[in-house]
């Protein structure tokens, strides 16, 4: 699995702390960087295999034809792209254009995951996203004329003055469009960004807890009942489509990550993070001292806990020491008890009614 970090965007939305620059002058300095990373790495990134690469950001679809080309170049001069390979690319809806996407012809990108966030443009305003809800519906159809079929689209609720009724509207257009994939998001109110400061001032107010738990339940049921798989805590797929890359990260597995803020890891012990820094990252042209942590017994319990919950593949009690296990089962007795937790043999798993409390419920399974 490989992940490469675009740290562009063209604009910045106001509740987003991701790391990305809206310096379009570095742009050609970066892909030399990254090149230069892909060669210095390339024992570490044919260990990770490219069974699923992902171009994430920050805005990947910001980089031009040319430069997407030169990266999947130098990447798959060094490792061979696996057979039936997922490659996913994050497009912002403006940036899908007939033009730019028929250009990406000869490159393997046959996924495509899209920032819709909302379809209320009152909303897409507010949060300073550069798209309508006009552009996103038609970027779902230049999408799909260009061949890409394998649309993921990105939901957020929670939103500041955002009514039950209103996001109920936003879940029922994106559920019409019948892409085989959605993943939704409660808005995440993040220290340091404009709408943090705003909710400071009292510009603006979070949602309530009520609101926002009956507009998850709203999505869970319309999806559900649309032939949707609820497989992972914010994720929904069509049969057979869930996503391959995000599905190997719930599962453990070792992933190399380029591009600067970008983590990688090696499948057992050891984490490791690029620096989030577009400067040194010019400056040493891509190569970067890693922060490395290497993780405890305690850690990999909590980790295995906080992937395996996710997702109705549940989490394997097989994988742990008899230690664990026992204080795995006895955490998840009374969840058991309380239908928001099922065993079925070693493998534990969330119920829908435990993903809604996901939170509670993998923090007493914390040691
Ligand atoms: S486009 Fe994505 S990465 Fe860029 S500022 Fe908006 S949310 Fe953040």
């Amino acid at each position: 699995m490989i992940y490469i970090h675009i740290p562009f965007c063209k604009s910045r939305c106001i509740y987003c702390d991701f790391f990305s620059s809206t310096l379009s002058t570095s742009r050609d300095a970066f892909i030399n960087a990254l090149r230069n990373e892909i060669h210095n790495r390339a024992d570490e990134i044919r260990h990770a295999r490219a069974n699923t690469i992902y171009l994430g950001g920050g805005t990947p679809s910001q980089l031009t034809y040319v430069q997407v080309k030169e990266i999947f170049d130098t990447l798959l001069g060094v490792v061979s792209l696996e057979n039936g390979a997922e490659v996913t690319m994050e497009c912002n809806p403006d940036d899908v254009t007939p033009e730019f996407m028929s250009s990406l012809a000869d490159i393997p990108v046959n996924r495509i995951s899209m920032g819709v966030q909302s379809m209320n443009d009152n909303f897409l305003r507010l949060l300073n996203r550069r798209h309508t809800s006009l552009q996103a519906l038609k970027a779902v159809e230049i999408l799909r004329s260009a061949g890409y079929d394998n649309l993921s689209i990105d939901l957020m609720y929670g939103l500041p003055g955002q009514t039950l009724e209103l996001w109920k509207s936003d879940v029922d257009k994106i559920i019409s469009l019948d892409v085989p994939h959605l993943s939704a998001y409660s808005l995440q109110w993040e220290e340091g960004t404009p709408l943090f400061k705003m909710l400071e001032k009292g510009e603006v107010q979070e949602t309530d807890e009520d609101t926002s738990v009956s507009m998850y339940r709203y999505l869970i049921r319309r999806a559900m009942e649309c032939g949707y798989e609820h497989y992972e805590i914010s994720n929904f797929a069509k049969p057979g489509m869930r996503a391959k890359h995000n599905s190997g990260y719930w599962r453990d597995e070792a992933y190399v990550g380029l591009g600067p803020g970008a983590h990688s890891y090696d499948g057992a012990y050891k984490r490791s993070c690029n620096p989030p820094d577009l400067q040194r990252y010019l400056n040493n042209e891509g190569i970067i001292a890693q922060e490395i942590e290497i993780l405890s017994e305690e850690e990999l319990y909590e980790e295995q806990v906080l992937k395996g919950l996710r997702t109705i593949d549940g989490l394997n009690l097989a994988l742990m020491s008899e230690e664990y296990q026992e204080h795995a089962i006895n955490m998840a007795a009374p969840h058991i008890e309380r239908g928001t937790m099922i065993r079925s043999g070693n493998i534990l798993r969330l119920t829908e009614e435990g993903f809604i409390l996901s939170n509670d419920i993998m923090s007493d399974m914390m040691l």
